[in-house]
């Protein structure tokens, strides 16, 4: 398509959603008028074989939930009652669920409460464990996860004994873990264990279809894991450069959602998955997506296919987290997947102080050199043809400072 034939149609896309676009997207919001009504809430739906039921959609805490005590309050009463947070986030995520339950002692049972450590070692894990529980007021979790795993083999007998021991303490019902990096791989081998009762994996409309990631999640339903799809919007916001891109738009905005909106549905139209883990941190979020979650429109065939053919037009500007491809190609240390993932943050979700604070998470020696190595085989080795040096040098650029 011609850049003038492209400029066309954007006329044409712009005099579109300008006529249904504002009042469609408020459509599916305006279901939240009958939110407060008990049968109102989210759906639910059972989290493996741990017997609990969760809802579809999870409120994910990386943001100052302090300062944020009504946004809490709203989500239960629209049913978001999966809660999630992580030991090592920032802005007192975890004292600010502290704050919130100290306020509302009886809201605590109704909340399926996630959260997660950094540590390997058992000993780690009980002290930030034990830190995690005072911070929030509580004293049990839900379910615990080990934090951001790239290989199974960061899980041994050690981490098994641990978690049986910490369950029959009463501090945690259910054990597993997250990953953003070789999700396929660690869902595999986590269903052959057999002591992991949930995960936390990337998963979107980009991601979902592969046969790996069919087979990976097929394995882990059938070993009665439950599972949470993150990173669910798979790069940001849908633009209008393409054709593909103007048809998309155009197409979910007239059936009354936004792209963001379209790109949830596509993962819960997968029954396989339990729950959607979703940073909302403000009320305007939390409202689009509870609409999402409450709106009975299924995407069709049509959409589905359209969301396929954007996510392979777009793929050499998304990266898929194979990190075991590209970073035994380069010499020295360099965690490509992690940087990617922060210049994702900064460059699709506008959220720099996000992507700057795990940047500078990487030790200083390894950011040092990061942007001079020799990324050729890397580059050569990349599934999704991603320009990894170019990147490199812009994260580095744009993320120490
Ligand atoms: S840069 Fe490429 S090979 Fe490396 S993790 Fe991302 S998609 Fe996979």
């Amino acid at each position: 398509m011609s850049k003038k034939e492209i400029r066309w149609s954007r006329r044409n896309f712009l005099k579109t959603t300008g006529a249904v676009g504002l009042a469609s997207i408020i459509g599916p919001m305006a279901s939240l008028a009958h939110a407060s009504d008990k049968m109102s809430k989210v759906p639910t739906r059972p989290f493996g074989k741990t017997g609990a039921n969760v809802s579809i959609l999870s409120l994910g805490g990386m943001f100052n939930i302090a300062s944020n005590q009504l946004l809490m309050k709203q989500a239960v009463n629209w049913g978001v009652t999966y809660w999630d947070t992580a030991d090592c986030y920032q802005s007192g995520s975890e004292k600010g669920i502290g704050k919130f339950f100290s306020r509302q002692p009886d809201t605590r049972k109704k909340i399926f409460l996630v959260n997660k450590s950094d540590a390997r070692d058992p000993k780690g894990m009980t002290r930030r464990l034990d830190r995690s529980l005072d911070r929030m007021k509580t004293d049990y979790i839900d379910l615990y996860f080990v934090h951001g795993i790239y290989s199974i083999d960061e899980l041994d007998s050690r981490t098994k004994a641990w978690a049986e021991k910490t369950k029959a303490a009463g501090k945690i019902r259910f054990f597993g873990f997250s990953t953003h990096s070789n999700m396929e791989e660690c869902l595999l081998e986590a269903a052959k264990l057999g002591w992991i009762d949930g995960i936390m994996m990337t998963y979107n409309y980009r991601l979902m279809h592969s046969d790996n990631m069919r087979r990976a999640v097929d394995a882990c339903v059938k070993a009665g894991i439950g599972l949470t799809a993150m990173k669910t919007q798979g790069g940001g916001q849908i633009r209008t450069d393409s054709q593909t891109e103007l048809e998309l738009a155009g197409r979910f905005l007239e059936k009354g959602f936004t792209d963001a909106q379209a790109k949830l549905k596509a993962v819960w139209q997968n029954p396989q998955i339990a729950s959607i883990c979703s940073q909302m941190p403000n009320m305007t979020i939390l409202m689009a997506n509870v609409a999402a979650a409450l709106d009975k429109t299924q995407l069709s065939a049509r959409d589905t296919s359209l969301l396929q053919r954007y996510a392979a037009e777009t793929r050499s500007a998304y990266c898929t987290g194979c990190t075991a491809i590209c970073e035994s190609c380069v010499e020295r240390e360099a965690p490509i997947g992690d940087v990617m993932r922060y210049l994702m943050y900064c460059n699709s979700y506008d959220d720099y102080a996000l992507a700057s604070e795990g940047f500078k998470k990487i030790p200083q020696k390894i950011r040092r050199d990061i942007a001079r190595l020799d990324y050729s085989m890397a580059e050569r080795k990349c599934p999704q043809g991603l320009p990894i040096a170019k990147l490199m040098q812009e994260a580095k650029k744009k993320l120490e400072t």
